[in-house]
C-alpha cells in the first residue's frame, strides 16, 4: 500500500476546481475504515481507509492515517474487512425506456413457452379486447424454441400482442397485431427490415428491424404519461445502486428522457449519474439550441448523439463479412446507409457533439471508422473520443484504425455468459474476436463494460464472470484468449466507462477530489474463485459520500 502524507495524496490528484479544494480543506465527514480498498488508481491501487468530504474523496490510506483526520462530527464506518470498489459505470444501457417499460410492460425474462403464455394470458384478462398487449425482456435464445404468433393468438385472442425481443431489435406479434399493422401474406419486406416466415412460407410472428417493427410499434406504442420518465428514472436508479452500478450512459436519450432525470434529480429521486446520448430525432432542436456534449453537471449530462450502423448481435442481425452459421449466405442487416450515416455524424462532429455509433459486425465497424476517419480528415477535432457503441466482431486492422482516429470501444460485458446459447451463430473461431476484450485492452484502447440493458441484466458479476472466464451459463469456453484479469474487469467497469465519457478527473476511480462514489461487497472478487462471482452482492452503495443502498 502506498503511505502517503494527506498533503502527498492531494498532489497526485489532477484538475481541482476551487469550489472543491475548498470541500476538501474541511473536516471529514466520513471515515470509511478497517476495509480493503481497490482504489482504480495505479500510483495507490489499495488502501484500508477512505476519508469523504463534502460528497468527495478528501484522502486514502492505512486506518492509522484516516482515523487521525476524524473531528468530533466525522462519522467512522467499521468495514469489517471488506472489499470496497470504485462504483461502476454502466457504460451503455437503457435505463429510462427500460423503467418505462417496467412500469408499464409484462416482463418475459422467463425460460419456458408456458410461463410467458401464462403471463400474457393473465395481462389480456386484465386488459379491455383489442387494446394492446405488451411484453418485454423476452430473450428466444433462453426458451427451447422462439415464441410464435399461434402462442400468442392462443392467449389473448381478442388483443393485439406486441413481445419485443430484450435485444431490441425484433419483435414476436399475434394475428390480431398483423391485421392493425396491415401486414398480410402479401406484404414484401420493407428494406433492412424482415417479415419472418415460417417452413411453409407463412408469417411466424417474428419481424425484424425497425423498418419493419416500427408500423407495430407505432400502433402499441404506450403514450407516456408526464411523470413517467421521472419515475422511470428514480425506479432504475434504485435497480441500479442495488447492484453497485452508480453511473450509467443512457444510450437512447431524448428530451423527454433528459428532463425526466433533471426531474428526479430536483426531486432527490435520482440516485445513479446519467450520461444522456441523444438519438437523431431529438438532435436538431438541441443543436439548434446551442447545446452540445458536457453540458450538465454530475448528476445528469449531455452525450453523445446516437446513431446506427447494423443490428444485433442476439437477434442475428449484426452486419458480417462472414455468414452467420446455418444460415445459409445471411450475413446481417444494414441498418442506415454509409451516406446517410456520414451526414448526420458529420452534423453532429461540426457541432461539438461526441458521436456514438452502434456497431456490431466487422463490416459495420468498419464503415463507422471510414466515417470517423472522414471527419477528423475534414475537420480535425482534438480528442473526440469517438465511441464505436458494442464493437462486437473486429481484428487488428480494425483496431490499429481505432487507435489512430481515438475511437473507444463499448463493448457488451456479459454476453458470454449470458448469451452462450446463441453463440453457435458465430463459432468458436469467430468468438476469438468477439467482445474482444484482451485485444482492446493490450491496444491501449481502454475499453468500458456495458449491458445494454435490457438486452442483458445490469449486474457487474456477470460482467466479472464472462470476462474473467470467457464461459457460458453451460460451461463452454468461447474465445480464451480474450480472457481478462480481475483487476482490468475492474477497472473497464469503472474508470474506462468515466473515460469513454469524458469524466475520468472527476469519477471511475477513488482518488482524492474524486467524486466519493464506491460500493462495499459482501465478498471479495480478488479472493473468491471466478465461477463464484455470481454470488458476490453489493452490500452498501455510496453516492456523492451518502448511502444510498444498503442490503
Ligand atoms: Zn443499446
Amino acid at each position: 500500500m502506498a503511505s502517503l502524507s494527506r498533503r502527498g495524496f492531494l498532489s497526485t490528484s489532477i484538475g481541482f476546481s476551487a469550489s472543491v479544494l475548498a470541500a476538501l480543506r474541511s473536516e471529514p465527514d466520513a471515515i470509511l475504515h478497517n476495509a480493503k480498498v481497490w482504489t482504480g488508481s495505479a500510483s495507490f491501487p489499495e488502501a484500508q481507509a477512505i476519508a469523504v468530504s463534502g460528497g468527495r474523496i478528501l484522502a486514502l490510506g492505512t486506518n492509522a492515517e484516516m482515523l487521525a483526520l476524524a473531528s468530533s462530527g466525522t462519522k467512522k464506518y467499521d468495514c469489517a474487512g471488506k472489499r470496497i470498489t470504485p462504483g461502476f459505470y454502466d457504460a451503455h444501457s437503457h435505463p429510462i425506456a427500460s423503467g418505462i417499460q417496467h412500469l408499464h410492460e409484462v416482463a418475459l425474462d422467463k425460460t419456458s413457452i408456458d410461463a410467458i403464455k401464462d403471463a400474457i394470458r393473465e395481462r389480456a384478462q386484465q386488459t379491455p379486447p383489442g387494446e394492446w398487449v405488451l411484453g418485454f425482456l423476452y430473450d428466444d435464445g433462453k426458451t427451447p424454441r422462439p415464441i410464435t404468433r399461434t402462442d400468442l393468438d392462443e392467449v389473448a385472442p381478442n388483443h393485439p400482442v406486441l413481445v419485443g425481443h430484450r435485444g431490441g431489435h425484433t419483435i414476436f406479434v399475434n394475428s390480431l397485431a398483423y391485421q392493425k399493422a396491415g401486414v398480410t401474406e402479401d406484404t414484401a419486406n420493407p428494406p433492412g427490415g424482415q417479415f419472418f416466415r415460417d417452413s411453409s412460407g407463412k408469417l411466424n410472428g417474428r419481424v425484424g428491424e425497425a423498418s419493419a417493427t416500427v408500423r407495430f410499434q407505432q400502433l402499441a406504442k404506450y403514450t407516456p404519461q408526464p411523470g413517467d420518465f421521472r419515475k422511470a428514472a428514480a425506479l432504475m436508479s434504485k435497480m441500479m445502486l442495488s447492484k453497485g452500478v452508480t453511473s450509467a450512459c443512457e444510450a437512447d436519450g431524448s428530451t423527454d428522457s433528459l428532463a425526466g432525470c433533471q426531474d428526479a434529480r430536483d426531486a432527490g429521486e435520482l440516485g445513479v449519474r446519467f450520461y444522456m446520448h441523444i438519438g437523431r430525432a431529438d438532435f436538431d432542436k438541441m443543436a439548434a439550441a446551442g447545446v452540445h456534449t458536457g453540458l450538465g453537471d454530475d448528476w445528469v449530462r449531455v452525450g453523445a448523439l446516437k446513431l446506427y450502423a447494423d443490428g444485433s448481435i442476439s437477434e442475428r442481425t449484426a452486419l458480417m463479412s462472414q455468414p452467420y452459421i446455418g444460415a445459409g449466405d445471411y450475413r446481417g442487416i444494414e441498418v442506415t446507409p454509409r451516406d446517410e450515416l456520414y451526414q448526420q455524424a458529420r452534423k453532429g462532429h461540426l457541432a461539438g457533439w461526441q458521436i456514438g455509433i452502434h456497431a456490431n459486425g466487422d463490416v459495420a465497424i468498419d464503415r463507422v471508422l471510414g466515417i470517423f476517419e472522414q471527419l477528423q480528415a475534414e475537420s480535425p477535432r482534438r480528442d473526440p473520443r469517438f465511441r464505436i457503441e458494442h464493437c462486437t466482431l473486429i481484428n487488428a486492422g480494425l483496431i490499429e484504425r481505432m487507435k489512430r482516429v481515438g475511437a473507444i470501444p463499448i463493448p457488451f460485458a456479459g454476453y458470454v455468459r449470458f448469451h452462450g446459447s446463441i453463440l453457435h451463430f458465430y463459432g468458436p473461431e469467430r468468438l476469438q474476436h468477439m467482445f474482444a476484450m484482451r485485444d482492446f485492452i493490450d491496444a491501449g484502447l481502454r475499453p468500458p463494460s456495458s449491458s445494454d440493458y435490457t438486452a442483458s441484466p445490469i449486474e457487474p458479476m456477470l460482467w466479472l464472470t464472462s470476462q474473467v472466464t470467457r464461459t457460458d451459463d453451460k460451461g463452454q469456453v468461447w474465445g480464451a484468449n480474450q480472457r481478462i484479469t480481475v483487476q482490468e474487469a475492474l477497472q473497464c467497469a469503472t474508470l474506462n466507462g468515466a473515460r469513454s465519457t469524458f469524466d475520468e478527473g472527476n469519477r471511475g476511480s477513488l482518488e482524492p477530489g474524486k467524486l466519493a462514489d464506491l460500493v462495499v461487497w459482501d465478498k471479495d472478487m480478488m479472493k473468491v474463485e471466478p465461477a463464484q462471482f455470481m454470488g458476490i452482492r453489493a452490500e452498501r452503495t455510496m453516492v456523492g459520500g451518502k448511502w444510498v443502498y444498503e442490503g
